[in-house]
């Protein structure tokens, strides 16, 4: 199955993709998880895209869709993918289907109190890809899942999250319009816990 997740910032894509590709057992494909590596180990594009990730903007559409239609030709996304982040803007959305043919769009619906709050007490982690939120950790800095050091995402700033959700409502939030018109969207509810929100999302694939 080949899945795309909508969402604001902080609606739980990289949480869901997450667990659903282990369940599924097809990869999640994260242009934020693609483009912070780069941006770790400075490579060309790292620098290139380094000051565009830090205030919240998006990266230029034709080096994104580039990457993506790479990764999605690889071996392990043959049985599907999961798509976290990607597409984030019409004209992605539409490279996307000249090369991919996209079975549904989940739209993570959150409030947008809840992703202020969500987003502020983020910590991610560097080595397993993995986010937490602080009310969870017990005063913890390190990763529940593989012992790795948490940080704060350097755009999960106050002002960088505006930033995105702003970025968000205009570019990426037509996507549903975009997919409902396909009539491949499929709505999910991603207030409440994440395992509540889990079980949602498992439901309506299952169907
Ligand atoms: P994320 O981890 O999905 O929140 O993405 C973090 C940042 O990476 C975004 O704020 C953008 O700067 C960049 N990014 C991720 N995915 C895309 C995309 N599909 N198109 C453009 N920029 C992206």
């Amino acid at each position: 199955m080949n899945i795309v997740l909508l969402g604001a910032p902080g609606s739980g894509k990289g949480t869901m993709a997450q667990k659903l590709a282990v369940e599924l057992n097809i990869p999640q494909i994260s242009t934020g998880d693609i483009f912070r590596k780069n941006l770790r180990e400075e490579t060309p594009l790292g620098i290139q895209i380094k000051n565009i990730m830090a205030s919240g903007q998006l990266v230029p559409d034709e080096i994104t869709i580039e990457i993506v239609k790479n990764r999605l030709a690889e071996p392990d996304c043959a049985n599907g993918y999961i798509l976290d982040g990607f597409p984030r803007s019409i004209v992605q959305a539409q490279a996307l289907d000249t090369f991919q043919n996209i079975d549904i769009a989940v739209n993570l619906d959150v409030d947008e109190e809840a992703i202020v709050a969500r987003l502020s007490g983020r910590r991610f982690c560097p080595d397993c890809n993995g986010t937490f939120h602080v009310n969870t950790l017990n005063g913890a800095n390190v990763c529940p899942a593989c012992g790795g050091k948490l940080i704060v995402r350097e755009d999960d700033t106050e002002a960088t999250v505006r930033n995105r959700l702003a970025v968000y409502n205009k570019t990426t939030l037509p996507l549903v319009e975009y997919y409902t018109e396909q009539g491949k969207i499929a709505t999910v509810d991603g207030n409440g816990s994440i395992a509540e929100v889990y079980a949602r999302v498992i439901s309506l694939l299952k169907k």
